[in-house]
């Protein structure tokens, strides 16, 4: 196998034990079988020749290890830390703020805003030009059609969290850079930390690739629920898109009843 296969195939084995690790996969069992590789060089998998038992532990008893396939490449899933700060905490440290050259642009931050022990979160990318002047996320044309979509599943504004990747309008609502989200992104986690909602929907591809540090792309990942530490995620459109194409709408409102059916079926079992 050429060496541009092998690695082709470590990547996507890759991302499959990825995917699987936010099923909820934590290792995979060891069995006792050997690669060999025969003259022709082509490697087989074979059964190891049969020992004998040497101690007197019960073969059921003796199970290998669960260890990941690829040793660190999976890393073990990690879980929120529960925070103890308060969102005004942040805030005040968030201050005046001129971390990023977007604070040359801005008229005001717009932090985040809504229940702050809230089920639900929504995170977009970045204030436009009405969330600018009125220091508040998601009230322009988008957000009024956020606010729909929050209310179709069943919840009013106010009883979510809605916040941003940035804090600060960028000039001509263009997408953060790579360096400004990740200047701002700590102060969304840390909140994220403090609500612990059980699932965070991330509008768009600038929110769902800052939260979840992933390549891929929105239309790819949409409608399938991802994991940041422990939190079920759901990557959909962004509202601004839905303006731009109403096709999209009915896909958006599928991901969202699965949002739906989620937290319904832990409200029971509580
Ligand atoms: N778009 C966003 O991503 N966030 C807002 O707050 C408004 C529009």
């Amino acid at each position: 196998m050429k060496s541009a296969d092998l690695r082709d195939l470590i990547d996507e084995t890759k991302k499959q034990l990825l995917h699987l690790q936010t099923l909820g996969l934590e290792g995979i069992q060891l069995t006792e079988m050997t690669v060999t590789t025969p003259p022709n060089k082509h490697s087989v998998v074979s059964a190891p020749p049969k020992r004998e038992p040497q101690s007197s532990i019960a073969p059921s008893q003796k199970k290998a290890p669960a260890v990941s396939l690829f040793g660190n490449l999976v890393k073990p899933p990690e879980k929120l830390t529960a925070s103890t700060e308060t969102f005004d905490q942040i805030h005040d440290e968030i201050g005046d703020c001129t971390r990023c050259p977007l604070h040359t642009g801005r008229t005001t931050i717009v932090h985040t805003e809504g229940n702050r022990n809230a089920r639900l979160m929504f995170v977009g990318e970045a204030p436009g030009a009405d969330e600018d002047i009125q220091s508040r996320p998601f009230v322009g044309r988008a957000g009024q059609l956020l606010t729909k979509i929050i209310e179709a599943i069943g919840f009013k504004r106010e009883e979510v969290l809605i916040g941003n990747v940035n804090r600060c309008r960028p000039p001509g609502n263009r997408a953060p850079m790579p360096d400004e989200a990740a200047m701002c992104k700590p102060f969304l986690l840390r909140e994220i930390a403090v609500a612990q909602p059980e699932v965070i929907v991330v509008l768009g591809n600038t929110a769902m690739k800052n939260l979840l540090d992933t390549r891929e792309g929105i239309t790819r990942l949409r409608g399938i629920f991802q994991d940041y530490k422990g939190i079920k995620v759901m990557p959909t459109f962004h509202p601004a898109y839905l303006l731009r194409d109403p096709s999209k709408k009915r896909e958006t409102w599928e991901d969202l009843k699965k949002v739906r059916d989620y937290l319904d079926s832990t409200a029971k079992s509580k």
